[in-house]
């Protein structure tokens, strides 16, 4: 390769987009003083972008019934030793005054596959949301879909969808998902995306087997779809899944990752993720600093938060939603960060209708 590490990553910055082997370049030879540039890169992008702003989310774990397999994952139906639940719409909605009171303006609605909350279902669970709450942002993380779905809950009010593709790598997919196809994810998020919803993508690091040319194709994939939010996360095993004995992600490469989708999607929405914090007592605060600009605090009733565990030692599952958002508030200030609690829209979209 002629050109170092450093000259990739100012190209990277510039033009947002490398060729695969030049990724891959840059992952096998990242080191300390290549490292520190790409988060300054990836810094000031996300200050040229939103400023110094990180945008709450006010996440809402409302069911962890799910009719998938995934291999890493500790609510999947294979699980059974799960302590399964669903919550009732008035559940849901009290979370979401709560979530009002303390000033959040977008709810996300997360849950496993769980189709008893069907098209109509939760197209009814939207709609009286936004009766209650017109100036909110709804955001559904629910799994994969039908077109017709989406759109009908489109219709009802949703405006964002968060369905990480976990991994561009054919393969790696195959492997980790026994129940669910490659090609399903990526053409359900072509549909999100032509329906008119801000969508998430995001993948895993540290899977088992997974390789500096599969991480390639995540960036590659994360620049051709252009999604408003990325959600990068480290694989941390689960001790009910059949990766229980798996190595797992660290903290060092997921934050190599987020940093490089920065540059890839400089006005992408990247939330410092739970997982990240989990791994490390600041990996939110480090996140920020290379590149994250959203932080998730948890707003479900703590009698389920346990319940909802999709890895190992998930943080924040005892902490009243009140103490969540002050303890997170203190660490992005101490970060250098300030709170936006706006419903913080992607700046690419002009919004035609207010959802
Ligand atoms: S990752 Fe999602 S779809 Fe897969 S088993 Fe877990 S909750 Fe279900």
């Amino acid at each position: 390769m002629d050109e170092t590490v450093q000259d990739l990553l100012v190209r990277l910055y510039t033009h947002h987009n490398l060729e695969k082997e030049q990724f891959v370049f840059i992952l096998d030879h990242l080191d300390d003083e290549s490292k520190k540039m790409l988060f300054e890169l990836a810094n000031k992008t996300r200050i040229e972008h939103y400023g110094r702003r990180v945008f709450m989310r006010g996440l809402i774990e409302f069911s962890n019934l799910c009719k998938q397999d995934c291999l890493y994952c500790g609510i999947r139906k294979s699980n059974k030793t799960v302590d399964r639940y669903r919550l009732s719409f008035a559940d849901i909605l009290a979370c979401c005054e709560e979530g009002y009171n303390l000033g959040y303006r977008t709810f996300v609605l997360q849950s496993g596959e769980d189709f008893w909350f069907s098209t109509e279902r939760m197209s009814e669970l939207i709609r009286l949301i936004k009766k209650q709450y017109e100036d909110v942002a709804i955001t559904l993380s629910v799994g994969e879909r039908s077109y017709e779905t989406y759109q009908a809950w489109y219709e009802a009010g949703a405006s964002r969808y968060l369905l990480r593709h976990e991994t561009a790598s054919p393969a790696l997919y195959a492997a980790m998902h026994p129940t669910m196809t490659f090609a399903n994810r990526r053409a359900c998020l072509a549909n999100l995306k032509q329906i008119g919803y801000q969508i998430g993508a995001g993948f895993m690091v540290g899977l088992p087997e997974q390789t500096h040319e599969d991480l390639a194709l995540d960036l590659l994939y994360i620049a051709q779809l252009q999604p408003h939010m990325i959600g990068i996360g480290p694989f941390i095993p689960h001790h009910a899944t059949p990766l229980a004995d798996s190595k797992g992600g660290t903290v060092d490469d997921t934050l190599v990752m987020v940093a490089l989708a920065r540059l890839i999607v400089p006005d992408g929405l990247l939330p410092a993720t739970t997982a990240i914090g989990s791994l490390h007592p600041r990996g939110r605060e480090l996140a920020l600093q290379a590149g994250a600009n959203v932080v998730m605090p948890n707003l479900s009733p703590i009698m389920v938060r346990e319940k909802y565990e999709l890895y190992e030692n998930k943080i924040c599952t005892g902490d009243e939603s009140a103490a969540c958002r002050a303890c997170i508030e203190v660490r992005i200030s101490a970060a250098g960060y300030t709170v936006d609690m706006q419903r913080g829209d992607s700046t690419r979209i002009t919004p035609l209708r207010f959802f």
